[in-house]
């Protein structure tokens, strides 16, 4: 296998960063790693454990123990604590408040950052979130910031959630997601922003297709094919 390079796809919610870097990570058959699952999945152990979002060294020690993988079954990029599935679970409208107000917090970001960096490996891998370009990799190749106007990005998680049998309403979706947009962009630490270097994709009217190929085209060029 050629030596790999790390691809940074970083945005807000609901930009299509998940449908697009696993389409980048099998284009190109590298590992992907998505970070927001990693928050969510602390987040949900910390509801089961009894600890509060906001309880910095309760979280702490959720870090510390969190033993998670990901692993391709199909088309499905599946996430595990252990043994356990919780693809589905993460998903919950309460875990994604939950995993923005956990991803607030010192320690989780900071015990988090070796657990990120071992899970991308040395090989080529894609790895999408909020601040992989500016923190977790600010080495990385090809650096993405990707974003697509709010009621597009809302409009998409409304299907996605409508889709799994969840029974939400578009309101609700939208008023969610702009609870979260302010509290990543507002939080002291590791606030969303694109990195410097970043290219940033607006894919309101892009189809996946074309951001795939936009990305997976600069990666290629970094590679020298
Ligand atoms: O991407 P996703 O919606 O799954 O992320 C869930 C939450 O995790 C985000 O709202 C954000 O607060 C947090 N997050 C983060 N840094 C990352 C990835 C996600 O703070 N690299």
């Amino acid at each position: 296998m050629s030596q790999g390079i790390t691809i940074a796809i970083d945005g807000p919610a609901g930009a299509g960063k998940s449908v697009v870097s696993k389409k980048v990570a099998q284009a190109l058959n590298y590992t992907l790693v998505d970070t927001g699952a990693i928050y969510r999945s602390v987040a949900l152990l910390a509801k089961e454990a009894g600890i509060d979002w906001q309880d910095d060294a309760g979280l702490q020690a959720v870090v510390a123990g969190l033993d998670i993988h990901f692993n391709f079954v199909g088309e499905d990029n599946q996430v595990r604590l252990g043994d356990r599935d919780v693809s589905a679970a993460i998903r919950m409208p309460d875990i994604s408040q939950g995993a923005s107000l956990v991803s607030a917090q010192a320690s989780v970001r900071a015990g988090l950052l070796d657990v990120q960096r071992n899970l991308a490996g040395k090989g080529g891998a894609v790895l999408e979130g909020r601040d992989i370009g500016t923190v977790v990799f600010p080495q990385a190749e090809v650096k993405i910031f990707l974003i697509a106007s709010p009621e597009e990005r809302a409009k998409r998680r409304h299907q996605e959630l409508v889709g799994k049998g969840q029974e939400i309403s578009f309101e609700e979706v939208l008023a969610d997601q702009n609870k979260r947009d302010a509290q990543d962009e507002n939080r002291a630490l590791a606030p969303l922003k694109a990195a410097e270097d970043a290219l940033q994709l607006d894919s309101t009217d892009l189809s996946i297709t074309q951001v795939v190929t936009e990305i997976v085209g600069q990666a290629h060029k970094v590679l020298g094919f």
